[in-house]
């Protein structure tokens, strides 16, 4: 039968079901290019709003910068609009092996391949290198994209407690026999802005005689002295077997996303990645302004440098206003408020004070774990942070917070 009136209703109650248990997603639409300042129609329809933007994956402010426009002019002036095909078939540029190889060069690793997404590289990865009699060892708080990429491996699954590394030990030496084992990890987390143990879950990995995979989506271009992740802040570059990262955040923006790592194990994927052999090439002109990206970065730190100082200041800025912050190293801040209808009301009254900052709750994440999560950009001013700065004064002020501890909040508001 097609689709009926039976069906309909059947699809519209778990809409509206979705709309008064309060998780219904709402589009936020922005009505110009992505920068520290944008333009916000939020409803949809209302008056639009110019807001300070402090949630977008812009980390390094490069995602509207005239020099990445430029390259991305000259890349479809160059290279065309189009490949209509995938990699193996007719799709290979030179510019595709540029960029892998000064990807591979950026993050010291022997070998790179790119996708058009890194949820896509994170779906390929463990079905190509892993079968059914190995075994995948992942934290518990890992990305969904590298969920979705372990269930469509054959490979058993199991997990260790978020960063919890006696746990993982203990699941190390329960599953010692396994032939192949790997350690599956974000790099940075992006819920609360945490850095892996990246050090420990290496020497473990030594130990036990596992592979180690990190997702460095949030870190690529800024974490460590010269920005090339998590594996160089922890000091164990060249020994992260995989690392897979998102050129749709810090680095331009736009999309796509790479493995990198051991030789052997990238070529298994050119081999068998399936979203690599079965889906289109990394758009060219995505691919030449990525290459900017890497020009840049590679000629200076002042970017990740500029980043770091303005996470710095609006930490220390918060923290004196007297907000609970979520202790980290990374430029995303969660302002921690643990009650999900105060989250959404301070969210709100942000945005009406000229701020857009998202309030996050279960299930997004844990229940009582309710935050504003604030991310940095090297694009933001120091005026601009300190008019944020302002604005969530006065909304915390509104809201009788400011100075309160954690269960001095949680007693006021409940969880
Ligand atoms: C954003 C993100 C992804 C997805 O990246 P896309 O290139 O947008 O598909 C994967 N993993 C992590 C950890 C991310 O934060």
């Amino acid at each position: 039968m097609s689709y009926n009136q039976n069906l309909k209703d059947k699809y519209c109650d778990i809409l509206n079901n979705l709309k008064s248990s309060g998780l219904f997603k709402q589009e936020r639409l922005i009505t110009g290019p992505q920068d520290a300042v944008i333009n916000v129609e939020f409803p949809i329809g209302t008056p639009e709003m110019q807001v300070i933007n402090m949630c977008a994956n812009n980390y390094l402010g490069l995602s509207s910068h005239p020099d990445i426009i430029q390259a991305a002019h000259r890349g479809l002036d160059e290279w065309g609009y189009g490949m209509s095909s995938v990699r193996f078939i007719c799709g290979t540029q030179s510019l595709h092996k540029e960029l892998e190889k000064v990807v591979t060069e950026f993050l010291g690793t022997e070998d790179t391949i790119l996708f058009s997404s890194c949820f896509d590289a994170n779906g390929a990865i463990f079905e190509a290198i892993l079968d059914e009699h190995d075994i995948m060892i992942s934290d518990r708080l890992v990305h969904a994209s590298i969920v979705d990429g372990m269930r469509l491996a054959k490979a058993q699954h199991d997990t260790y407690k978020h960063s919890d590394m006696a746990h993982l030990r203990k699941k190390l030496e329960q599953h010692k026999d396994y032939p192949r084992k790997l350690i599956i990890t974000d790099g940075v987390f992006s819920m609360d802005g945490d850095v892996a143990k990246l050090d420990e879950i290496v020497a473990l990995a030594e130990e036990f005689d596992a592979m180690v995979f990190v997702d460095d989506s949030h870190a690529s271009g800024f974490m460590g002295k010269t920005g090339r992740g998590t594996h160089e802040l922890c000091n164990v570059m060249g020994k992260i077997d995989i690392i897979s990262t998102t050129f749709g955040k810090a680095l331009g923006g736009a999309s796509g996303g790479c493995i990198s790592g051991r030789a052997e194990l990238v070529e298994m994927l050119r081999q068998k990645g399936r979203p690599y052999l079965f889906s289109n090439t990394l758009a060219s002109v995505i691919t030449a302004a990525t290459l900017e990206v890497f020009r840049i970065l590679n000629k200076s730190t002042e970017r990740r440098d500029k980043l770091e100082q303005n996470t710095i200041y609006w930490r220390k800025g918060l923290s004196e206003l007297g907000f609970v912050l979520k202790e980290g190293d990374s430029p995303i801040v969660p302002v921690m408020l643990f009650n999900a209808k105060l989250a959404q009301e301070i969210s709100y009254d942000l945005y009406q004070e000229g701020v857009y900052a998202i309030g996050f709750f279960f299930p997004v994440v844990a229940q009582g774990q309710a935050r504003i999560r604030t991310q940095l950009s090297a694009a933001h001013s120091t005026a601009q942070l300190d008019k944020a700065l302002l604005a969530f004064k006065k909304v915390g002020k509104k809201h009788g917070i400011l100075g309160l501890s954690k269960e001095q909040l949680i007693e006021k508001y409940g969880l």
